[in-house]
């Protein structure tokens, strides 16, 4: 077979390992010496995307079956005792209440409850801070929608600040500009697991009366100075699904401090309905956002996971980090001891380190999933957000408010252009990391400009 042209890269790819087979190296070096899919040393290494040989060909552990989720005995011997003792309602039962003290205990906060999801923690405590519908919660463009349709659903009119071009976290400076007299409350994002300047939010919130809501759902565990992220806002709100550091398939958490938001969440998580002083009335408009004993049963094993989850996961990054070293055009997680790594964020310089859609069709064929810039946009420009398709064609709250492309820069340029987010896990091992820092380096020797 004879060498095949550059521009059929699927016969290239098969030139190489045939020329490793047949041919001296030399001759193959030789063939390629003018080529950018080579490493030190000269030896050819086709990108897996142009048909080279992947770095990975066993799939890494996965949070989308059992190789990434740490579910034993304890979550089985769970579900099989609420099975068996018949109440699989939290109104009755014993396992989410258990649930609710385990995880404030844990977190180090006054009050815990349970809920159906993290979209539904969200609403619970946009729900307690009460807005007056028109009210405006300044929150982030970069994060689930989990986090923005529940001020939504309370009438507020979400207010979006830009971010912080390492992290992807609310740049406070930006969230002090977008304060407006109808400003209630500020909903941060903890991203990636990488806690937001929450301690510069409270300070700003504070000083202009607002409440301060955590969505943690990315970052159990993440420590802030002497007390864990959740802490320092009046609610943090954490989510079970499937893809979080513990799951019980869906499932969410809110924890405060404050006994009046506590019993205002709990009973907007219940129809309004104040079980607790045995009227059966309705108190305001609320849903049934309750959890499941089979999931708060789950949960309290998972609970039990948590901080080796953290720890190995951090372990792991670590690792990464490590093994990256300096790459020109590539940054690893800002990271000072307080990252828990839902999952593991690069920000490349596109004009040193190539283009991010490429880079996550190539490391995606090596068999590293990655995935150029987190969103495809800002939230804000989804239709249901920039249409404003709310209430029927009311378009309320958001008649006249407009989030035209622009409107955080940062953000944008991030998601357009720099974030390349990998997928992390806490059973990675250490081959594992090691095959993703082999699948990065082949990738930025391809696409890296020479420096
Ligand atoms: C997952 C997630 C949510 C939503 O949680 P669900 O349990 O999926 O409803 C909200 N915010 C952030 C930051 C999340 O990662």
């Amino acid at each position: 077979m004879p060498p095949a042209p550059r521009s059929a890269p699927a016969a290239a790819g098969r030139w190489s390992s045939i020329a490793s087979t047949c041919d001296p190296v030399g001759s193959a070096r030789s063939f390629y010496s003018h080529d950018r899919n080579s490493v030190a040393g000269g030896i050819v290494d086709e990108l897996a995307v142009n048909g080279g040989a992947p770095v990975r060909t066993v799939p890494l552990p996965s949070v989308f079956n059992a190789t990434g989720r740490r579910f034993g005995d304890d979550e089985v011997k769970a579900a099989e005792r609420v099975l068996r003792s018949g109440m699989l309602s939290s109104t009755w039962g014993a396992e989410v209440r258990a649930l609710e003290q385990e995880f404030a205990t844990l977190i180090g906060a006054e009050y815990a409850v349970g809920c159906s999801s993290g979209t539904a923690a969200l609403h619970l405590a946009v729900a307690a801070v009460d807005p007056e519908p028109g009210d405006e919660i300044i929150t982030t463009p970069i994060s689930d929608m989990g986090t923005i349709f529940p001020i939504l659903m309370q009438n507020a009119v979400p207010v979006f600040a830009d971010v912080n071009p390492l992290t992807g976290n609310l740049d406070p400076a930006a969230v002090a500009a977008a304060i407006t007299p109808r400003t209630k409350a500020v909903l941060a994002v903890h991203l990636f697991g990488k806690p937001a300047p929450i301690r510069e939010l409270r300070a700003l919130c504070d000083e202009h009366g607002l409440r301060l809501i955590e969505d943690c759902a990315q970052a159990y565990l993440a420590p802030v100075g002497d007390r864990y992220a959740g802490r320092v806002g009046d609610i943090g709100c954490f989510s079970l699904q499937q893809t979080k550091h513990i799951s019980a398939g869906d499932g969410g958490l809110v924890i405060t401090d404050d006994p009046a938001l506590a019993r205002r969440m709990r009973l907007f998580a219940d129809k309004g309905w104040p079980r607790d002083t045995n009227e059966r009335t309705y108190l305001f408009l609320a849903l049934n956002y309750r959890m499941t004993e089979l999931v708060g049963a789950v949960t309290r094993a998972q609970l039990t996971r948590l901080a080796g989850v953290v720890a190995d996961r951090r372990t792991g990054a670590a690792r990464l980090t490590a093994g990256l070293g300096e790459l020109p055009g590539v940054r690893t997680p800002l990271d000072g001891g307080d990252h828990v790594y839902w999952m593991y964020p690069l920000v490349l310089d596109p004009d040193v380190a190539g283009d991010i859609h490429q880079w996550g069709a190539a490391l995606t064929a090596e068999g590293v999933a990655a995935n150029p810039g987190y969103l495809t946009g800002p939230l804000y420009a989804a239709p249901a957000i920039r249409e404003h398709r709310t209430y029927g064609r009311s378009e309320f709250p958001l008649q006249g408010v407009a989030y035209p492309p622009g409107l955080c820069p940062v953000a944008e340029e991030l998601i357009d252009r720099r974030l390349l987010v990998l997928n992390w896990n806490e059973n990675y091992s250490s081959a594992d990391v090691d095959d993703i820092v082999t699948a990065i380096r082949k990738v930025h020797s391809a696409f890296a400009q020479e420096t």
